[in-house]
């Protein structure tokens, strides 16, 4: 790979579709979040050049997906995925539950390939309408339709007790798995999980980490994202980037705190406590109680077969990133503000010189950027269902 033809470019692969073609798609999905606006408002706000929506398979998107693709809005690649006229890359993908109570992304590379999924999965689910149905079908038959249609199997939010592969089923995908384990070439960690926690666990070695939003809202699309080095915006180069193929791969991990997630710490049902003490936590030691939410950490250090993090060669690094929003101090007209001046949010994380940033937002929230880029910031833990929160004056 030559030297010139190098994009370094940053992705959201687990973004959800709220309404498409007049009809909800995900419930619990802000209906703000719909395909156009995604692409051509949203993505470039947040400095996305890379967005899967998973989604995808639904009948209303697809209806979206195929008029945009008949106004010219998309254009199918060749070497698979949807390039927008803004320069955004599409990569359609669906999430589905498998029997075993499980999410999957299945990101796939073309219009026909979508069309073969959803006659595929037609009769195995109740409403083609709605987002992440459970399908009839299981984990092994599911990497071999992937594998018939030329898409990419990834496990979602692996971690979390809340259908995560990891946090709900096994704790072993070499053995929940068989052979077909060794189609699995990515896996995703979800937001309350990093490099390091996952990798207390010795068969994610084999495994490239994504880190995504799983967003329900505009606003949430980009919390957590990927940079991408390749050389083309298509499906190809993506695939390789996720099987460390051809000089393509993943930079870096950009995601929050796993303390910031809201499956961080186990969670007492009975008396809304979150665990403090050292994991793995399954009983409440406030009030006794086992009627309890493993936290991922918690459950995470339950499985594990390591103490250290066992990373392959090349693991990129995880940087720990809060939503600019999400930081104490920043309202919404200093936000439009730095957007206006730096053009986008991950130019504000990534790139801002701090005294720029001073000047438009002031020292403490430059300080306080800065600081993020470089380390962790001050984080009351989150659990059961809350996010944790950035403490006040940390800048
Ligand atoms: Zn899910
Ligand atoms: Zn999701």
């Amino acid at each position: 790979m030559g030297v010139d033809n190098i994009l370094n470019i940053y992705g959201d692969m687990h973004i959800h579709i709220g309404r498409a073609a007049g009809k909800a798609v995900k419930i619990t999905a802000s209906s703000q979040l719909q395909l156009k606006s995604i692409i051509y408002r949203d993505a470039p706000r947040k400095g996305l050049e890379m967005v899967g929506v998973v989604d995808a398979g639904t009948l209303p998107v697809a209806q979206e997906l195929e008029e945009m693709l008949q106004t010219g809005e998309l254009r199918e690649l060749r070497a698979g995925g949807f390039l927008a006229r803004n320069g955004v890359l599409l990569i359609a993908a669906c999430e589905l539950e498998s029997i075993e109570g499980v999410h999957w992304i299945i990101y796939l590379p073309a219009w026909e390939k979508l069309r073969e999924y959803q006659r595929f999965i037609r009769s195995r689910v109740s409403n083609m309408q709605l987002s992440t149905q459970k399908v009839r079908i299981s984990a092994k038959e599911l990497v071999n339709m992937t594998c018939i249609l030329e898409g990419i199997l990834c496990p979602a939010h692996a971690f979390t007790p809340h259908k995560g592969i990891y946090g709900f089923w096994t704790d072993s995908l070499k053995k929940a798995l068989g052979s077909d384990y060794r189609q699995i070439r990515v896996i995703e960690l979800g937001l309350s999980s990093d490099s390091d926690m996952a990798a207390t666990i010795d068969e994610t070695r084999a495994f490239t980490f994504l880190t995504n939003s799983d967003a329900h809202s505009p606003d949430n699309i980009g919390r957590e994202f990927n940079r991408f080095r390749l050389k083309n915006k298509n499906f190809l180069e993506f695939k390789y980037c996720l099987e460390n193929a051809q000089g393509r791969r993943i930079m870096a991990n950009f995601g929050l705190d796993p303390r910031l997630g809201k499956y961080h710490r186990s969670y007492c049902i009975s008396c809304s406590t979150i665990s403090t003490e050292a994991p793995p936590v399954s009983h409440c030691y406030k009030c006794g109680s086992d009627k309890m939410v493993m936290g991922v950490y918690d459950r995470i250090a339950a499985i594990q077969d390591r103490k250290e993090p066992g990373h392959m060669i090349g693991r990129p690094p995880y940087y720990y990133r809060v939503p600019i929003k999400q930081l104490p101090g920043v309202g919404p007209k200093t936000y439009e503000k730095m957007l206006n001046y730096f053009g986008s949010e991950i130019n504000i994380m990534e790139e801002a010189a701090q005294s720029d940033l001073a000047r438009i937002a002031g020292e403490q929230i430059a300080d306080m950027i800065v600081k993020m880029r470089t380390g962790r910031l001050p984080i009351i833990p989150g659990g059961g269902g809350h996010y944790g929160k950035v403490q006040k004056n940390s800048g």
